[in-house]
């Protein structure tokens, strides 16, 4: 019967590991993105009246439920830079690893939902297909 939901669950379940094994890694991060925001300093001589704007880097953070921008100065650009974009990786890997749980979840589901068996008296119980010996 299910054997596929069980060799699924154990390719998620090898995926994972996987992410885990990345994601417990040693890594330094800012928690925000680096952005560039245009604004128009207001003067009709100056040369970003009829563009969009002067560009400005600035960190977009998001804390206690509000979004902000904050100024970096040039000097911390690169730093943010790598910083931030280590904060996108490692949000990266923690959707996936949602994603890969809540997978796995559903393939527990499914195999549940498919294991309803009935004894010659008609007991209903489950059956479930598996490994003689845990995994781990
Ligand atoms: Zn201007």
């Amino acid at each position: 019967m299910s054997t596929q939901i069980l060799k699924k669950i154990q390719d998620k379940d090898k995926k994972r590991q996987e992410l885990l094994s990345q994601l417990v890694l040693e890594r330094k991060m800012v928690k925000g993105s680096f952005c560039q925001i245009f604004v128009k300093c207001g003067s009709k001589k100056c040369w970003c009246y009829s563009v969009k704007g002067h560009p400005h880097k600035r960190m977009s953070l998001h804390e206690n439920g509000k979004n902000y921008t904050r100024a970096v100065p040039v000097e911390d650009h690169e730093w943010m830079k790598e910083m931030t974009e280590s904060y996108r990786k490692y949000r990266l890997m923690r959707r996936q690893m949602n994603k890969l749980e809540n997978e796995i979840k559903r393939l527990l589901d499914q195999q549940e939902e498919k294991s309803l068996k009935r004894t010659k008296k008609g007991k209903a119980y489950l059956e479930i297909p598996g490994v003689s010996e845990p995994i781990c």
